[in-house]
């Protein structure tokens, strides 16, 4: 069932399974939205609000090939969701739930394949070598920095940006799932820093409520809580996920990257390779840190008016 030398995680076969397991014993469905270079479904999870609210909110995860806890933190939000009471089932009063565990079936299947060996730039990508977290356009004429990480245009490289934005059938299909869903909020889930990146903003009531939707998580989170990595003069537009969500959908949308810089360290200093970097050989302990504060992040998104209004009410 689990993944060989990835053990405890799983096989893209068993983790399309779980999904599933965990849709149905959820109350949900499995929603098809499009399909991978390779051809494999793109999958998303829909559980309707146990109270029949309107709004809609997404968790995503593992746009990035090898950062298989995120997914595993997404599997468990749904897993949760079935148990009343739960902080995920009472998440569903107040919205529909929509989780995509894996974004990029093709990078998972490769890291599956390659035993999680290798250098990053062949885990990482999607099958046409294209870093699907910089293949979103640049919101409102914005220009790349030369900055590191923040997207190459030389293919080949581990943050290639493509051909053109969008230009890749997972980032095309998550963005009409967006349009046509309007979600309210957004968590997209990688490894490994330990951090919360809220979508860069320029406009201060905005960046000040990132500020406080980063610490209604952080205080949710038992053990290790994360920092926000946010900067409204220095920090720049990459052609990532949430920068497009929140500028574009209106959604207010953050990067967590799961499972701190420390830890993988303590847990290999020479990791045997690549994926023991981004990912604990226990997933249990992440996960219980960090479902919690995930919640948080979408509970106090839901009580808060959408960007747009939040910046109109502060120029009125
Ligand atoms: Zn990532």
């Amino acid at each position: 069932m689990s993944a060989g030398p990835l053990s405890p995680y799983r096989s893209p076969e068993h983790r399309r399974r779980a999904v599933r397991d965990v849709a149905s014993a959820a109350g949900g469905e499995v929603v098809p939205y499009g399909q991978s270079v390779e051809g494999e479904a793109l999958e998303a999870v829909r559980v309707p609000s146990s109270r029949g609210a309107s709004r809609r909110v997404l968790c995503s995860a593992n746009i990035h090939g090898p950062e298989w806890i995120g997914c595993e933190v997404a599997l468990a939000l749904l897993q949760t969701a079935a148990d009343a009471g739960s902080p995920a089932a009472a998440l569903l009063h107040h919205a529909e739930l929509w989780v995509v565990p894996c974004l990029n079936p093709d990078g998972y299947r490769r890291t599956f394949e390659r035993q999680g060996v290798g250098p990053l730039v062949h885990l990482r990508t999607n099958a046409h070598g294209v870093d699907l977290n910089r293949n979103y356009p640049l919101p409102g004429g914005a220009r790349r920095h030369r900055l590191p990480g923040s997207g190459s245009t030389t293919p080949g490289d581990t943050t290639y940006v493509g051909p053109a934005p969008l230009s890749e059938p997972e980032t095309a299909a998550l963005d009409r799932l967006c349009a046509e869903q309007g979600f309210w909020a957004s968590t997209n889930l990688h490894s490994f820093m330990g951090t919360m990146i809220p979508a860069h903003v320029d406009d201060r009531p905005c960046f000040r409520h990132y500020a406080r939707l980063c610490r209604a998580m952080a205080d949710a989170q038992p053990r290790h809580r994360y920092r926000r990595l946010a900067a409204r003069v220095l920090d720049t537009f990459t052609g990532e996920q949430e920068d497009h969500q929140h500028h574009v959908h209106d959604t207010w949308a953050v990067c967590i990257e799961v499972f701190p810089v420390l830890a993988s360290y303590r847990q290999h200093w020479r990791p045997p390779s690549t994926f023991w970097r981004f990912n604990p050989h226990d997933p249990g302990p992440w996960i219980d840190n960090d479902l919690p504060g995930v919640i948080a992040w979408l509970r106090a998104a839901l009580d808060s008016p959408r960007p747009s209004e939040l910046r109109a009410q502060a120029s009125a």
